[in-house]
């Protein structure tokens, strides 16, 4: 961003986003800049107040309605910059460089510049400014007119309030230079401040200005003289003046928005992912010139979907539109915050020296999101996850900054650090899981999932007790995956209620099918813990069971004891929910995580599942022999059904079995059979007289390929 407009009042200590007008360090380099300038050109203004209004002069001017007509357009010019797309409000024109120059040139030096200083001095105090601010451009816009008037006079030029000059058309050649002096100077001044204000070097800030600077001067500084001329003539002409330039303005003014439209988010108002790109692109090409890095930000709110889902999307709206307002507050000017889509946000850090002010922003950025936020009565704590990648440290390029900062955040959520750099070469693995991540959606619409079936045994008797769905992922080109190759990144994702959705609903078709063949059973689905956080599972559950008038109890929901690690994890609103279908929960994984007693009474838990860390050493290890026991003998106490998981042995059964157990689930009985397989399994089960208590139905005959599938798919 470049502040200086020729002639324009804006300056280097203005940002459109910084509000609060702090002033310069004393004593910094960039204050003792400004001092000095403002002090010359004050000192400037003074002297030439002095020296070329004599009184006559003044009492002249103030009786001519032209010096007032000019006053207003200038004054008007300088509220309204043209702004036009592509460049930023303080690169924009200001009409009033046009009427002070043409004062220059009818009045001398002495009017323009006070006519110079009014309409700054005006402006400013209607927009609060800084008095440091306004100083400073009141000395730059003079210093820069006293260069005009000096070649001027070096051309034998000396208009004076008395003397007006009008120029004839054989002074082309002054007049030029003039100009030229005026833009040089003011071009100079103005790149200082931004060079010493924004640390770059003083080459890149003229070079980036000068193309598009120097056109927006020529054109401004080149009406003056026609503005002179008209003067000469008549105030009433000098106000056609104001025709065109309305029409410059709308002209501007559409573009702008139709610029700010193709580059903006509408909801928030922040740079796109299309600005943010281009932006990035500059930034990465001044890195390269000035030897600094660039930090790229990449950050997703944790779990916005489930408040945008439980509680509309005005809410969640109003939600990221405070979030884009706290991180657009949270950054220093130059920096760019974008949305990117959805809760989706980055932020452009184009220059930095090190990875660890990099870092240090990303704090920031959360610590200001952390406080909660207040919506319709309501307070919201948002956390964000953030990924850090560096150019040119991490990436050699835009797309691949993106692209690791996507995986730096990946990790931050993964291990919930909600801070992560991006890691290097041992991140590499990452973007292949990202991209699996991208083929979730496709593989659900394309019916790439299928669900295996292994049944559950009860140890007394042998029949079958049900049957737990478990998800296969057939992948165009990964092959078969299991469920730990692709659940935990699904569960960072919303995606993780789609395919938990997808699951329940094919697996109580499947339920419902038995049924009518005359195999009733009780089916389990595993669900994630993010599936129980809002009341959200209910709906699906509920639409299935009606459509295919199942009873609730054909439903079992599988949470794992390991995913409710702590009390924080409130699943109440979920479970709730399922209660009121008459739908109950199986602990999965029991004895791995911290399920209380406490939690246990309050859950409506039909049925405890015993983690096969405790099972498969039950005929070697006492130690597991006294845990199962205890365990079997607590959940006994509550009055829920026990089930041991991964009995892959028939010593194993005879102990459970012994030890009151009621049921089991493994490989001594069945791996997961796919649904024909499955069915066969329940026929059989329904053909086959109870065996007598003690008695374990055998085990399923060896897999065939296309019934069993593998427990840990080749990954
Ligand atoms: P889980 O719910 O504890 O399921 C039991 C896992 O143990 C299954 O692995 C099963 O194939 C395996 N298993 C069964 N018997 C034996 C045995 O005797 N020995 C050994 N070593 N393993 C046995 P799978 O299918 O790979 O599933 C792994 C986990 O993935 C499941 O653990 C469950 O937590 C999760 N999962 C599976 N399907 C889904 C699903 O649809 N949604 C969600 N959210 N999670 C799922
Ligand atoms: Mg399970
Ligand atoms: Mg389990």
């Amino acid at each position: 961003m470049y502040p200086a407009g020729c002639g324009s009042h804006e300056d280097a200590m203005k940002d459109p986003s910084d509000t609060r007008d702090i002033g310069p360090r004393i004593g910094s380099p960039f204050w003792i800049y400004l001092t000095v300038v403002t002090v010359a050109g004050l000192g400037a203004l003074l002297v030439a107040l002095l020296r070329g209004l004599p009184a006559a002069g003044l009492r002249g001017l103030a009786g001519h309605e032209l010096f007032w007509v000019l006053a207003a357009l200038s004054v008007l010019g300088e509220l309204k910059p043209i702004v036009t797309p592509g460049k930023s409000r303080p690169d924009a024109g200001v009409a009033s460089v046009t009427f002070c120059f043409a004062a220059l040139l009818y009045w001398g030096l002495a009017v323009a510049a006070g006519l110079r200083a009014l309409t700054t001095v005006f402006v400013a105090l209607s927009g609060r400014r800084a008095p440091h601010r306004w100083a400073f451009n009141v000395a730059q816009l003079t210093l820069s007119l006293a260069a005009a008037a000096a070649v001027l006079a070096a051309g034998r030029i000396h208009p004076l309030p008395l003397r007006p000059w009008v120029p004839t058309g054989r002074e082309l050649g002054p007049l030029g230079l003039a100009a030229l002096a005026y833009f040089t100077v003011n071009f100079l001044l103005v790149g200082l401040a931004v060079t010493l204000h924004e640390r770059t070097p003083l080459r890149v800030t003229l070079r980036r200005a000068l193309p598009y600077q120097a056109f927006v001067s020529l054109a401004l500084l080149s009406a003056a003289p026609l503005v002179v001329v008209v003067m000469n003539r008549s105030v009433l002409l000098v106000l056609l003046f104001l025709l065109p330039l309305i029409a410059v303005y709308a002209n501007a003014a559409i573009s702008m928005q139709r610029e700010h439209q193709a580059l903006h988010d509408p909801l928030t108002g922040l740079p796109n992912r299309a600005l943010l790109l281009d932006r990035a692109g500059e930034a990465l090409a001044g890195t390269a010139r000035t030897g600094s890095k660039t930090g790229f930000l990449l950050l997703d709110l944790d779990r916005f979907k489930e408040v945008n889902d439980t509680l509309g999307h005005p809410l969640g709206d109003g939600l990221l539109q405070a979030v884009a307002y706290r991180l657009a507050r949270s950054v220093r000017p130059g920096d760019v915050v974008a949305r990117l889509g959805g809760d989706e946000f980055a932020v452009l850090l184009p220059a930095v020296r090190a990875a660890a002010t990099a870092r240090e922003v990303a704090a920031r950025l959360r610590a200001a999101l952390a406080e909660p936020i207040r919506l319709e009565g309501m307070s919201f704590e948002i956390n964000a996850s953030i990924g850090i990648a560096l150019y040119p440290d991490d990436a050699a390029s835009v797309e691949q900054l993106l692209q690791r900062a996507d995986v730096a955040m990946y990790l931050a959520k993964q291990r919930r650090t909600g801070l992560e750099r991006y890691a290097g070469p041992a991140g590499r693995a990452f973007p292949a899981r990202l991209s699996l991540l991208g083929d979730l959606r496709r593989g659900i619409d394309h019916g790439e999932f299928e669900l295996y079936y292994q049944p559950t045994v009860f140890l007394a008797g042998g029949r079958t007790a049900g049957m737990e769905a478990l998800l296969r992922w057939q992948h165009p080109r990964r092959g078969l995956l299991g469920p730990a190759e692709f659940i935990p990144l699904a569960e960072q994702s919303f995606i993780m209620h789609e395919l938990t959705a997808h699951v329940i609903q094919t697996a109580l078709r499947q339920a419902a099918l038995w049924r009518r063949r005359g195999l009733p059973v009780q089916l389990s689905v595993n669900v994630s813990v993010a599936d129980l956080l809002d009341a959200g599972l209910a709906g699906p559950v509920e639409a299935e069971l009606a459509a295919l008038s199942l009873p609730p109890e054909v439903l079992l929901i599988e949470v794992s004891d390991r995913a409710l690690t702590s009390e924080m994890i409130d699943i109440t609103a979920g479970v709730s929910a399922l209660r009121g279908l008459g739908v109950r929960l199986s602990l999965d994984d029991f004895g791995t995580g911290y399920a209380s007693l406490g939690r246990l009474r309050r859950l409506p838990v039909a049925e405890v599942k015993i983690d096969p860390s405790f099972v498969s050493g039950l005929a070697s290890s006492p130690d597991s022999q006294v845990i199962v026991r205890s365990l079997v003998d607590l959940v006994h106490g509550l009055g829920i059904r026990s089930v041991a998981e991964g009995v892959e042995t028939a010593d194993a059964a005879a102990i459970l079995l012994a030890m009151g157990c009621d049921a089991a689930q493994g490989h001594a009985f069945s791996r997961p059979l796919n649904a024909a397989a499955a069915t066969g399994w329940l026929a059989d089960d329904l053909a086959t007289p109870p065996a007598p208590a003690g008695h374990r139905r055998p085990a399923a005959p060896a897999p065939v390929t296309s019934a069993a599938a593998p427990e840990a798919p080749a990954r």
